[in-house]
């Protein structure tokens, strides 16, 4: 598509205003981020911190590698445990379990559209936003403290009865989380226990 290349050209000359890219197209700013998806994923441009370069040869490789370690700890991200970002760009935040993602998620700014991660009994992907967490428990396949995500409540609660923790739903497990990171207990945080 001639659009792209030219798109290339620009960002190569240093164009990295995506609004103004639709502009100067005369098309909308979806068809924009659709061409800049396609050159990302040829690895002829990245996106970084929302700018727009020329990647060099080596960066598809890199971009590779990069999107299969933990986008908080660096850790290399296992499949089951994944805990992925969906944005509404098209991009992906992927963190090696539910501990990282729910440590991340209050520092991603681009509006989210879904979050994913495994179930840890079934290992079926499950929404991330209606999963029940057991944070704390005393099993830690990943990182510690330990989070866990179980798609059914009763599973969590059984969970919690074998290794320990406490079982939370999403929001008030992103809190909790950094309130275990800061106090490395869960005695502290009794308000959100119920
Ligand atoms: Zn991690
Ligand atoms: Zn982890």
């Amino acid at each position: 598509m001639d659009r792209r290349r030219e798109i290339l050209k620009l960002i190569k000359e240093g164009e990295q205003n995506t609004k103004k890219l639709a502009e100067k197209f005369g098309v909308s700013l979806m068809s924009i981020y659709r061409d800049l998806k396609e050159l990302e994923k040829e690895g002829l441009i990245i996106r970084k911190y929302g700018k727009l370069e020329v990647a060099n040869r080596n960066v598809k490789e890199a971009k590779d590698k990069e999107r299969d370690k933990c986008a908080f700890c660096q850790k290399e991200n296992d499949d089951r445990l994944r805990f992925t970002f969906h944005l509404e760009n098209g991009k992906q935040i992927h963190t090696c379990c539910p501990h990282c993602g729910l440590l991340l998620y209050k520092s991603i700014i681009d509006p989210i559209e879904a979050i994913t991660t495994k179930d840890f009994i079934t290992c079926n992907l499950l929404s991330g936003t209606s999963a029940y967490y057991v944070l704390g428990s005393a099993a830690t396949p990943c990182c510690s403290p330990s989070a866990l995500a179980f798609s059914r409540k009763e599973d969590a609660y059984m969970f919690k009865n074998g290794f320990g923790g406490e079982v939370f739903e999403f929001d008030e497990a992103t809190k909790v989380i950094w309130e275990l990171m800061k106090y490395g207990s869960i005695l502290k945080i009794g308000k959100f226990n119920k």
